[in-house]
């Protein structure tokens, strides 16, 4: 899954990128996880920026998350 995180990341560029994102995109497992992330990135930077977030939630996408990865 590191690719996930290196697209996620901005590290990826010119034909990785497209490939990956092209993938991500038809791939029926990697999707739920790119979403995920995606939401879970959002949430932090949100949290980071001083806007309201619940207290409990980068605990509780945490476990999401972990539960995720515990899948595959
Ligand atoms: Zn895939």
């Amino acid at each position: 899954m590191s690719l996930l995180y290196d697209y996620l990341d901005g590290e990826l560029e010119g034909v990785s990128l497209e490939r990956v994102k092209a993938h991500f995109e038809a791939c029926r497992m990697c999707y739920p996880h790119l979403r995920f992330e995606e939401a879970f990135r959002a949430a932090i930077q949100r949290a980071g920026r001083g806007e309201k977030a619940p207290a409990d939630l980068k605990a509780h996408l945490l476990e999401l998350l972990e539960s995720t990865s515990a899948e595959s």
